[in-house]
């Protein structure tokens, strides 16, 4: 099928994102909104904004060509029917995605799965994890998630979420986390955690996010240095532990605070060294993702590109 292509969406809760993606994995034409808010916004009214960015490629010359949509969406969500509830997006819970979808696009898969696998599958088909088969993708932003390729497979687990690094424990007896749960990676490393934690220590920056925890800490300031070791540590150590239970070649970190560089990345290899002793695991390359904001919509299309490789669900 030369030439043929598939739609990728990305939906998440600051924005969505929709582009024509080509066998070859390469993204054309995306499209980004940001993702409507607001308390008194409805389901439906959400809809019709993924309607209207849908529009805009299927209302032009290439439409025949497109063989099938792919999609990550935020979590969490039942898998394999689409039916979405992302945290950050209240309008939706148990919204039918895949089965409105699946409605518009009569008669070619519809696929849909948490945009955290989507980041991973790309990242092994097109991006860091290239060319090796046994790969663990991250996203570090407001939550923490992931991934996972084993034998060049996507793993989805009973219910689609084998590689959700974000609530391995890191600290027993740590921060609450968002899960019920305590000292989760994600209580420690998602970025409104960092914040708090700076602030908690003498940060002044009342409305400050991790962004500008990291614009301070290039800058020198103490506290947010101190801040992304913590938060780079956590992820060491939890991603120490990954490796000896999966047996990895490439551990890909994406997600906003993966641009902090190596204020986040040099105490998250030093944690990572102090704990990944076993010889298989010492031989792990961590890397930060290759593919940026593309990556999810990469990810999304070879859910329909690449056989059974990373759907196996129907
Ligand atoms: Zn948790």
């Amino acid at each position: 099928m030369p030439g043929r292509t598939v739609l990728a969406l990305d939906i998440g809760g600051t924005k969505m994102a929709a582009a024509v993606v080509d066998r070859g994995g390469r993204v054309s034409a995306a499209a980004r909104v940001p993702t409507p808010q607001g308390r008194r916004l409805d389901g439906e009214t959400l809809w019709k904004t993924v309607l209207a960015l849908l529009d805009r490629f299927t209302s032009g010359v290439g439409a025949k060509q497109v063989v099938g949509v792919g999609v990550g969406c935020g979590g969490p969500m039942s898998w394999p029917d689409g039916h979405v509830s992302p945290l950050n997006i209240p309008a939706w819970r148990s919204f039918p995605l895949r089965e409105r979808l699946q409605e518009r696009f009569p008669g070619i898969p519809v696929r849909v799965h948490n945009d955290a696998v989507c980041v991973a599958v790309g990242e092994h088909w097109r991006g860091a994890g290239r060319g090796t088969a046994n790969v663990l993708g991250m996203v570090v932003s407001t939550g923490v998630g992931g991934g996972l390729v084993l034998g060049n497979r996507l793993i989805d687990g009973a219910s689609g979420n084998a590689g959700h690094i974000g609530h391995v424990v890191v600290e027993p007896d740590g921060p609450e986390c968002t899960c019920g749960g305590r000292g989760c990676l994600e209580a420690v490393a998602r970025g409104p955690a960092i914040a708090a934690w700076a602030r908690a220590n003498g940060w002044r920056h009342p409305q400050g996010t991790a962004r500008d925890v990291a614009d301070d800490a290039a800058r020198g300031h103490a506290v947010a240095i101190q801040a992304l070791a913590r938060a780079g540590a956590a992820l060491g150590v939890a991603i120490a532990s990954a490796t000896h239970l999966l047996d990895l070649d490439v551990v890909a970190v994406g997600g906003g605070l993966s641009q902090a560089g190596p204020l986040l990345f040099d105490p998250l290899e030093e944690a990572f060294r102090r704990h990944a002793r076993m010889e298989w695991a010492r031989s792990v390359r961590v890397v930060p993702a290759a593919l940026g904001q593309e990556a999810g919509l990469v990810g999304a299309a070879a859910l329909v590109l690449s056989g059974s490789r990373y759907w196996n669900a129907d």
